[in-house]
This record gives C-alpha cells, sequence and structure tokens, in this order.
C-alpha cells in the first residue's frame, strides 16, 4: 500500500461513510496549490468549497493568528474580548448592517437567521407563536441541520431522518409568481440564495430579486440572504446582492469569513431585526471566540486591502471566457458554462459522462474541483489565482474533456 492508499484505507475503516471524497489526500498547500502525500501538485479550482477565497494559509491570515494564539484563542462569550469587537465593527462596515451575531458554521447561522425570524415574525408582526412561516426555494441549500433539511428538496439529504420541523413553504427558485402563490399573513420571511450554489451554480432571472425586494417590503417579510458562500468577494462584488441592485433585510455569511483557517460564520441584521434577540435567547459556546474572531478581521482587512474583490471579477471574467472557449470545441459535451465570478458551474452533458467522472480524471491531471449532482461541475478557486494558474487548469480541462468527446 502506499501512502494515498493507506490513509485512505484508514479514514475509510473508522470514519462514518457519510463522504465519498475524490481520491487524493492533501498533505499541504500554499495559496492556491495543493500536494498530496505522493509529492504530486494540483491547483486548486475548488478552494473547500469557496472557504478558502484568500488562497491557502495566506501569510497575514497566518500572522494575526500566530500573534492571537500568544494571547488567548477561547474564553466564550461569557466576557469581553479585545478581537470580537473590532470584528464586529468591521463587519458593519462592510455589509452595511448594524450589529452582527457570530457562529461557527453556515448551518448555525442560518439556524440563527431563522430564528431570529420567526421571533420578530411573532414580536413585531404579530403573528401568533407557531403559526410563523418561511419561504424556501426549491432546490435550497443552506446546511445539514434537522431543521434546515426539513425544508431541503433533495431527497438524500432527507431521507429517514424525520421528524421534520413545521413551518417552511416552498416556492421556485427566480419565480415570482410561486413565492405570491407560496406566502400567507403567517409569512414572516424569505430565505434564499442570491445563486443557488448546491443545486449546481444556478443564477436568478434579471430583476428577480428586485421584484423580490418590492414584494418583501410591500407585504412586511423579511428578505434573509444567504451568502455563506456567495459572500465576500466570490461573485465578483463584496456581496451577490449588490448585482441584483437590491439590499436585504438580513445577510448570512460564513465560508470565506474564516479566512481559510476557521469555522466562522455570521448573522448580520440592522436593529429592528436583531433587536429580538435578547440575553439567553440564543448562542453558542465558540462563535465569536478570540482567536476566531482575529483571524475573520484579519481576513476582511486582506480582501480590502489586497482588492481581492476586484480581482475576482476581472479573473472571473476570464476563466468564464475561457471554459466558454473549450465549450465550444468540445460540443456537445459542455451543455453550459455559467456563474458569476470566480463561482462557474460547467454542466455537462449526461449522455457523454457524469461530471464525477471529469472530476476524477482532473484530480488525476492535477485539477481539484468538485461535482454537484451528477452533472455539474463547479470551479471555485481562490480570489488570489494567476492567470498562468487558471490557464493549467483550463488546459487540464480541455484534455479530459476532448478524451470523453466522441
Ligand atoms: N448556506 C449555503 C448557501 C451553503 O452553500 C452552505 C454550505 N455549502 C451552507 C449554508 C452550510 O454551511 P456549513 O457547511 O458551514 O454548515
Amino acid at each position: 500500500m502506499n501512502a494515498t492508499e493507506s490513509h485512505i484505507a484508514r479514514e475509510a475503516r473508522f470514519g462514518a461513510r457519510n463522504y465519498a471524497p475524490v481520491p487524493v489526500v492533501v498533505d499541504h498547500a500554499r495559496d492556491c496549490l495543493v500536494w498530496d502525500v505522493e509529492g504530486r501538485e494540483y491547483v486548486d479550482m475548488m478552494s473547500a468549497y469557496s472557504s478558502v477565497s484568500h488562497g491557502h494559509l495566506h501569510p497575514r491570515i497566518v500572522a494575526a493568528a500566530h500573534r492571537q494564539l500568544e494571547k488567548v484563542a477561547v474564553t466564550s462569550r461569557a466576557y469581553y474580548g479585545t478581537t470580537l469587537g473590532p470584528l464586529l465593527e468591521k463587519l458593519s462596515e462592510v455589509t452595511g448592517f448594524q450589529r452582527a451575531l457570530p457562529m461557527n458554521t453556515g448551518a448555525e447561522a442560518v439556524e440563527t437567521a431563522i430564528k431570529c425570524a420567526r421571533r420578530w415574525g411573532h414580536r413585531v408582526k404579530g403573528i401568533p407563536d407557531g403559526r410563523q412561516r418561511i419561504l424556501v426555494a426549491r432546490g435550497n441549500f443552506h446546511g445539514r441541520t434537522s431543521t434546515i433539511i426539513g425544508f431541503s428538496s433533495e431527497e438524500a439529504y432527507r431521507s429517514g431522518f424525520g421528524p421534520f420541523c413545521d413551518g417552511f413553504q416552498h416556492f421556485d427558485y427566480g419565480d415570482m409568481a410561486s413565492i405570491r402563490a407560496a406566502a400567507t399573513p403567517d409569512t414572516c420571511a424569505v430565505l434564499i440564495e442570491p445563486i443557488q450554489g448546491e443545486a449546481g451554480v444556478i443564477v436568478p432571472p434579471p430583476g428577480f430579486f428586485r421584484e423580490l425586494r418590492e414584494w418583501c417590503t410591500a407585504n412586511d417579510v423579511l428578505l434573509i440572504d444567504d451568502e455563506v458562500q456567495a459572500g465576500l468577494g466570490r461573485t465578483g462584488k463584496w456581496f451577490a446582492f449588490e448585482h441584483e441592485g437590491i439590499r436585504p433585510d438580513a445577510l448570512v455569511l460564513g465560508k470565506a469569513l474564516g479566512a481559510g483557517l476557521l469555522p466562522v460564520s455570521a448573522f448580520c441584521a440592522d436593529d429592528r431585526v436583531m433587536d429580538v434577540f435578547l440575553p439567553n435567547s440564543h448562542g453558542s459556546t465558540f462563535g465569536g471566540n478570540a482567536l476566531a474572531a482575529a483571524v475573520a478581521l484579519e481576513g476582511l482587512r486582506v480582501l480590502e486591502e489586497e482588492g481581492l474583490v476586484a480581482q475576482c471579477a476581472e479573473k472571473g471574467a476570464y476563466l468564464f471566457r475561457r471554459l466558454r472557449e473549450v465549450q465550444a470545441q468540445v460540443q456537445p459535451l459542455v451543455r453550459d458554462v455559467r456563474g458569476r465570478g470566480l463561482w462557474i458551474g460547467v454542466d455537462i452533458d449526461p449522455a457523454a459522462t457524469s461530471a464525477r467522472d471529469l472530476v476524477e480524471r482532473l484530480a488525476a491531471n492535477g485539477v481539484l474541483s468538485k461535482e454537484t449532482h451528477d452533472t455539474v461541475i463547479r470551479f471555485a478557486p481562490p480570489l488570489t489565482i494567476s492567470h498562468e494558474l487558471i490557464d493549467r487548469a483550463v488546459d487540464i480541462f480541455h484534455r479530459v474533456a476532448r478524451e470523453r468527446h466522441h
């Protein structure tokens, strides 16, 4: 057994079987490159589902972590600290929301949003407690807790995990008529992704979010924007809602907020919404811990000071153009190339091959990507990626696609 096989065997022997990883054993990484235990080099075109937007182990972020590790890492929210306040202030500056509530994972921040929306619906809008309803899109992905999978439309996420939590109503993503049809006087919020990531990088039709914003305002319904994956530069703007020319009532952040080092998430809103949380109503032992806050704060500064958001827009357009060129040359293997910024889905014709087959062939040739469902490959490299590495990855994709193209 070589090192790769023995590491895979150990995880397979002692771990739960809840993942089916691509057979690459990552040993170390720096910026946009990853090396496996055999010393083979890969271009990271997936960055831990968009978490490693700053590149792996960004020196400024690692230095900030080291500095904080000389002081204190975890105190819980039983006390105040010196890093959380500055992080919250910075979050307010970049998001435009007055307040933020820090958590750890994306799912926890979404749970926070759900609790906040329901309490707001009861206490502010006057919906009887227990009757509050939240509208969610078909094809949504907001995490894996029991509450959240209860309103997933994906059978694999739900099957056998009931009973589920009441109070969610589906609509069709991008379709205002189905939102109007799903709403009742007990509707307190719409929870939505600005681009549906796990569903296969589904970009909403132009004008949809503007109409949704107007409808939410007219009906006193909170518009809650889950930017766990889309936020913090991934789409070429700080937040995906900027592409739509709207401002949501609340924002959920995660993934890249931890700057590629730690799980850090946040629920952001203004006073009128956030003020439903009073002492003892919500929390998390590790949410907003001193180390996480120091890392997240430095991550936001790096995004800003290195101009990574503007770079993402430019490099994303370049990656998009290059993938469209490949698409034209391997017709009809690639059915669609779609996305925004450095967040691109390549839709594969299932008659030719599966997305998973191409993802494994890409890995065997030095490119890390990830399939979502059977037909979509996601490319979401760190925002720091160079044009040279984009070219390397796309050339390999072209070669691999040509081999499967008859
Ligand atoms: N919301 C969205 C939009 C996501 O893409 C994800 C993760 N893919 C989550 C929430 C859940 O985040 P986590 O895995 O950190 O719980």
